[in-house]
This record gives structure tokens, C-alpha cells and sequence, in this order.
């Protein structure tokens, strides 16, 4: 704790002024006085704190500031908060000191800023938080706005942070921050964070990548001009005020690309765009003008029509508009984007552009509304669990969009992908419940039926409701889930009834005993884990208990034989549970697990992508509240997983497993020399708890290559085969391979 240096203290004089002539919205002398009393207040604040960094602490709300201000475009109530985010939170200084020295708004919003970053310090974040927060966020959307700046600079400023906490912190921005602000529309701002997410989680790869844009850019240069000049003539000629840029695409989207579609970075085709940004003229609308200049080019150069966006006639929900359109330049298809300086504003700032439109008074731009209204419907459908909910609600954050009709011919957005049940459900639950199909185009179309955009849809419904559970797998809206769950579960629960009382009656008429022995007895017949699955079968009429007393009677056969013991240890309560497995199964697999207990966990499963085997350290993923995963420990899968969902992180230890075969897989190479491979399959069968599956091996140019798999007890037993075969003459490397998605 050292005081400021005298020139700390200039330097941060100075970046104050900054803020202050660069603020568009706040020129007039009372809110440069009140900003100046903010920024007073913080500096006095936090006079006695340092950044990790060893920076006096007070820069950073200043650079919040400044992204909130420049990158953002917010106004003096938001720079104001910027400037005081962090002083009830770290200060002596109270909510109530904020609200009387600045009044109620200010201080609600520092409210919410304290309350999302109490959420967001915890050890991992939790869905039922993260719900907190979007409520906080549907109060006030500057709350969200000025903790994207908050995360920015902090992103920016990642290096001072030790490494374990630079990739969460990393994960983290990338799986909530990137998209919630891709959700506002700030594009500027999503691919920063995104970029800087893989700077910190993979350095290797976005090193490469970076170097690879850089090495290419004077060719891409020489490109875009000579694309460029013919159609910079044309508008030249035309008279209007322009500018055209080539925008080469993110670190991040790159590598996306390049891994979605299993490409190298020279096969990438749509590096960069054009982006042709103008000012209209007044005397005709912008969407004209749009077009106009969509046609002059095309002229030049011959449009893809599958690729032509128009998001000038119907914007994005998050706001997006400009025209797209996809041209074959010299050589190549070349990405063109349309924009009005005023389309253009809005793409980069998002939603608080409309600020500078509408003047600094509360956000109301009509699209965020109704997103935001959509999720307040959500958070009000009880039936939704917090984790349900965070995956919806990314699903809602990232997802295209189609346009269709109501008969009336009201416009509906939709995700894209949404079927004709999402579209009954979007209308009313009880249309949804009720519907059977839909007429579209004199069509008959069913529930499962994808739309598309412009689909003028009637629904047509029945009394009966629909209650097929297969429904849940084509809708993709929460709100069609949502609906559909809570339909499911009261048709369970009327079948449970009406199963139960079924069941009763029976037992009473054959003067039968309704002990545990008997359940388990009937539970066993008919493969069913639970009483209520019995209860409900029954209900439903699929199973039939006019033979029940011949069940009943049987004697018991126990042909399952106890196989395997996990010890589940989740919070602070240890539960261990007995797994039974038929016998038959059990070298293959080790899935198709009986639990004799009352257990929620019905199922475990050896995730495909790290493939443990014991021996491994190991860690659980509970998925949908039944199914735990297993995954090892340093798995990229569940340490994402650890980030967004560390409640459902289970902690589980091999204890025995002697009996049961797990798969591995080893690949070696050598010398292709006379015999080798006999020695190869020798030490195979020589090893006492290790089978071979399957083998394959490729000779080239006197050197081969194998993939074996196996199946072993152990890691031990695993590490004692390869150590063995690494002793025969001629092999180089024998290693052992995670990922098994395909046999050999
Ligand atoms: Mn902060």
C-alpha cells in the first residue's frame, strides 16, 4: 500500500480529462460537475489500493469508464457508475453514502454491479446465480453493459493474474460474457472477449493463428484494392459519401472454422469482408439506398443468390442491421456488408447506440423489450430448473432466426431450426397442448415439421392432448419446453394415480401382500427401476397385471452379480451405492446398470472423449439430474463443464474393479522388421489380465504404424503392457490413446 507517485497522480488527472472530452453525451457543465464528483469520490476511495499489476487501482474504474463511454457509447449516469463499480464493494463506503451523494438510480445500479460480482467471485458459478443475475439484468440493462466493460478491461489486463485463475476466468468470459454480449449486439466487444478468452486458454494455437493473419496481410491487402477500385469508380460516380474497409475475421471465429469444419487456416475461404459503410441521403429512405448500392455491385461482380441477408427489411433481434450478400471477386467469393452510418453505429455498439439517439434517458429500444420479456417469462415458469435454464438460455442467445406468419399475418421470430409445436406453443400453451398439426401452403405438415421463414402457419387442435414425451425432442424453444415438461409430468402423475389404485384393487382382490419383497419381485419382472415407473406403466395400460399372482409366486432367481462400487461423494454428504450388472454385459460395456437401491443415480457412463480407465483420476459430471459421467480429472470437457455447472461436479474414486474390462487403446510404431508383429501379439497374450479386441497395422516404406485396443482391469495393468512392449527390438513409441469414437 503505497501512496501515489506524483506522476501516478498526473497520469490519472489526465486520463480523467480524457473521458471528459471524449464523452459525446455528457458535454454539458452540470454533468461534467457531477462525473468530476464521482470521479473525486472513487480516486479518494481507492487512493490506498493497487492493482495485481502493482497499477495504482483507481486506472481500472477509469478504463471501465472509458470502454463504457468510447466502445459502448453510454452516457454520464453510466460513466458515473463505471467510475464507482467497484467502491461499495471493496471501500468503506456504503450503498447508502452512493444514494444520498447521487441518488436513487445511480445507487440502484451499483446495487446490482455488487450483487453480480458477488455471484461471479465464487469458486465456480452456479446456474441458480446466474439467473440472479439476468433478473438484476432485466431491471437495468446498463448493470450488464458496465459489467461487459468491467470484464473487458479485465480480459485486457488477464496477464497479472496467476495462470489457474487466468483460465477460468478465461472459460468463464467465454461461456456467459462473449454471448450475453453478442446478445446485446456489440459485436466490437464479443470478439475481443473472445479473442482474449483463447489468448489465455490456448496461447499455442491463437499465437499461430495471429501470425498467420499477420503474414498474409499484404497479400489480402493487394486483393481488396483490386477488388475495391471498380466499385469505388462506380460510387464515386453516383455521389455518395462512403468509406469501404476490408474487416478480416476474428482469432477466434477463425479457429472456430477451422475446428468446426476440420480445416487449415489456407483453406479458409472468407478470411476477411468488405464492409462499405455510407451516408445516406435525405431524400430517400436507407433501405433503397441499401439496395441501390447491392445492385451497383452486382453489376461488377456475380452475387451468390444463396447467400444474399437482408437484415435491413427485418432486423436481428439484438438489433443487427445491414445487407449482406456474397459476390465472385477476382478469383474468389468475397463477403460484401451494407451499412448506413447509422446501421454501422449500431452494429458496433449495440443496443446503446440507441442512446445517442433517443438522449440519455432509459433504454427502450423495442427488440431488447421483448427479448428481455421473454426471459422474465421464462424465470416465471416455476418448472424450469436453474440448469435447464442456463442452457436454454445460451440456446437463446446464440441462435439464428426465421420469420413466420400467423393466419392473421402477424410476424413471429423464431429460433432457427423451430418446428411447428414450437410455433403452437409460442402462441399459447394451451394451443400447444392441444395441437395436432399445422396447414401450411394447403399443406398438412406435422408437429415435428421444420419451419422455414415466411411459413404462414395454421394450427389445428384436438380436445386430446398431446402427451407423446418424443415431442420434447423436436421442440427448441424454452418456452415449448418448458410447457411441454409441466404437460408431461401432470399426465405422469394422473397415470401414477390411476397405476396405483389399478395395482391396489388387484392386490386386495388376490389377497396378496404388498410387502418389499413383493415390489421387488414386480420391479425385476418387468424391468423397472422405481414404483412410481411401475405405478405409471400400469396407468398408461403398457403393463398388464392380469397375471400378477403367477409373478408374485416365482421364485426368486438372482442371477445378477455385484460388480462394481463407485464411491459418489457430492457436498458434504458421502452416499455410497452397490451397482449390480447382468453378468453377460459386463465385458463389453458398462453401461445397462441395475441399481438395486433407491438411488437417484440410476446410471453411470465412461465419457468417450478422455476415456478413464481405474487407475485414472477421475471426476463425475452429473447430467439431467440421473446419468453421472465419468471423465478424467484433467478432461477439457468437464473442466468447462467445472466452470458453468460446478454443482454437478461429483467426486468419485475407483474402489473395486478387478472384474470389469475397460477398453484402452494403444498405438506403436518401429521398424517393420521380419517377426515383429508375432512378438507384438506374444506379449499380448502373455499378459495375464489383458485381452486383445482388435488390431490393425500399416507398413510404409519399412516403417509401421499400429492401433490396438484391448481390454484391461487397470491403468496399472496398462502402464506393465506398454513398458513390456516398449523392450522389443525395433519398437520407437508405444503410447496409449484417449479417444476411442470409432473401433478399429
Ligand atoms: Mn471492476
Amino acid at each position: 500500500m503505497t501512496d501515489l507517485t506524483d506522476i501516478e497522480k498526473e497520469h490519472i488527472e489526465l486520463e480523467f480529462n480524457n473521458i471528459l472530452s471524449t464523452c459525446k453525451g455528457c458535454q454539458k457543465s452540470e454533468n461534467k460537475i457531477i462525473i468530476r464528483k464521482a470521479f473525486d469520490l472513487a480516486n479518494e476511495a481507492h487512493s490506498k489500493m493497487r492493482r495485481r499489476s502493482g497499477e495504482p487501482y483507481i486506472y481500472h474504474p477509469i478504463e471501465v469508464a472509458k470502454i463504457a463511454s468510447n466502445e459502448i457509447g453510454l452516457g454520464t449516469k453510466s460513466i458515473i457508475c463505471a467510475l464507482l463499480h467497484d467502491v461499495v464493494e471493496d471501500t468503506d463506503y456504503t450503498l447508502e453514502d452512493i444514494e444520498s451523494l447521487f441518488g436513487k438510480k445511480i445507487a440502484s445500479i451499483i446495487d446490482g454491479l455488487t450483487k453480480i460480482s458477488d455471484v461471479f467471485d465464487q469458486e465456480s458459478l452456479q446456474a441458480e446465480n446466474f439467473k440472479k443475475i439476468i433478473l438484476t439484468l432485466s431491471e437495468d440493462v446498463r448493470v450488464i453493459l458496465i459489467k461487459l466493460a468491467d470484464r473487458l478491461h479485465n480480459m485486457r489486463t488477464l496477464d497479472s493474474m496467476p495462470d489457474n485463475k487466468q483460465v477460468k476466468i478465461a472459460s468463464e468470459t467465454l461461456s456467459l460474457y462473449a454471448p450475453l454480449a453478442h446478445r446485446l449486439g456489440l459485436y466490437n466487444i464479443k470478439s475481443e472477449l473472445e479473442d482474449l478468452s483463447l489468448k489465455y486458454k490456448h496461447p499455442l494455437i491463437y499465437n499461430e493463428i495471429k501470425n498467420k493473419i499477420t503474414e498474409s496481410t499484404e497479400k489480402r491487402e493487394i486483393y481488396i484494392n483490386k477488388f475495391s477500385s471498380p466499385v469505388i469508380e462506380k460510387l464515386s460516380q453516383k455521389k455518395i459519401k462512403y468509406s469501404i474497409t476490408g474487416r478480416s475475421k476474428s482469432i477466434y471465429s477463425i479457429w472456430k472454422k477451422m475446428n468446426t469444419k476440420n480445416i487449415e487456416f489456407s483453406e479458409i475461404y472468407d478470411l476477411f469482408a468488405i464492409r462499405i459503410v455510407f451516408s445516406p441521403k435525405v431524400k430517400s429512405p436507407e433501405k433503397t439506398q441499401c439496395w441501390n448500392i447491392y445492385s451497383l455491385i452486382t453489376d461488377i461482380y456475380q452475387p451468390n443468390p444463396d447467400r444474399l441477408r437482408d437484415w435491413v427489411s427485418t432486423p436481428k433481434s439484438n438489433g443487427y442491421e445491414a445487407l449482406h450478400t456474397t459476390v465472385m471477386g477476382p478469383g474468389q467469393w468475397v463477403e460484401v456488408q451494407i451499412r448506413t452510418d447509422r446501421m454501422n453505429e449500431i452494429a458496433e455498439r449495440g443496443y446503446a447506440a440507441h442512446y445517442k439517439y433517443k438522449g440519455d434517458k432509459t433504454v427502450d429500444s423495442g427488440e431488447l423489450d421483448i427479448w428481455l420479456k421473454k426471459i422474465k417469462e421464462l424465470l416465471s415458469s416455476n418448472n424450469s430448473s436453474a440448469l435447464d435454464f442456463l442452457d436454454e438460455f445460451k440456446l437463446n442467445l446464440y441462435s439464428k432466426e426465421i420469420y413466420v406468419f400467423t393466419p392473421k399475418g402477424l410476424l413471429l421470430r423464431l429460433p432457427k431450426g423451430a418446428t411447428v409445436l414450437d410455433y403452437a406453443y409460442e402462441i399459447h400453451s394451451e394451443i400447444g397442448n392441444n395441437a395436432i398439426g399445422a396447414k401450411i401452403k394447403q399443406k398438412l405438415v406435422s408437429l415435428d415439421y421444420k419451419l422455414q421463414s415466411g411459413d404462414q402457419i395454421e394450427i389445428l387442435t384436438s380436445k386430446r392432448q398431446v402427451s407423446d414425451p418424443k415431442s420434447l425432442d423436436f421442440v427448441i424453444t424454452a418456452k415449448a419446453k418448458n410447457a411441454l415438461k409441466s404437460l408431461l409430468k401432470k399426465i405422469r402423475l394422473e397415470n401414477v394415480e390411476k397405476g396405483k389404485e389399478i395395482l391396489q384393487e388387484k392386490v386386495k382382490e388376490l389377497n396378496l401382500n404388498p410387502s418389499t419383497i413383493t415390489f421387488n419381485k414386480l420391479l425385476k419382472h418387468y424391468s423397472v427401476r422405481s414404483k412410481d415407473e411401475l405405478y405409471c406403466k400400469i396407468g398408461r395400460g403398457i403393463i398388464d397385471i392380469s397375471n400378477l399372482k403367477k409373478i408374485i409366486s416365482k421364485k426368486a432367481q438372482n442371477k445378477w452379480v455385484r460388480y462394481w462400487q463407485l464411491q459418489y461423494n457430492r457436498s458434504s454428504t458421502r452416499k455410497k451405492i452397490k451397482g449390480d450388472i447382468d453378468s453377460e454385459k459386463s465385458i463389453v460395456k458398462t453401461q445397462q446398470i441395475e441399481l438395486t437401491e433407491n438411488f437417484d443415480y440410476t446410471n453411470y457412463e465412461i465419457a468417450q472423449c478422455c476415456n478413464p480407465i481405474p487407475g485414472d483420476k477421475i471426476s463425475g459430471y452429473l447430467e439431467n439430474n440421473k446419468d453421472v459421467i465419468i471423465h478424467k480429472s484433467g478432461c477439457d470437457i468437464i473442466s468447462e463443464l467445472a466452470t458453468t455447472q460446478g454443482n454437478n461436479i461429483i467426486s468419485v474414486n475407483w474402489t473395486t474393479h478387478k472384474m470389469l474390462s475397460f477398453l484402452a487403446r494403444i498405438e506403436l510404431n518401429g521398424i517393420d522388421k521380419i517377426g515383429i508383429l508375432n512378438k507384438i501379439t506374444n506379449i499380448i497374450s502373455k499378459e495375464l489380465d489383458v485381452n486383445m479386441r482388435s488390431a490393425t497395422f500399416d507398413s510404409r516404406g519399412g516403417i509401421f504404424k499400429g492401433t490396438i485396443d484391448l481390454y484391461i482391469h487397470n491403468k496399472e495393468d496398462l502402464d506393465k503392457l506398454i513398458i513390456d512392449l516398449k523392450k522389443i527390438k525395433g519398437i520407437n513409441s508405444v503410447i496409449r490413446i484417449e479417444e476411442l469414437n470409432d473401433t478399429v
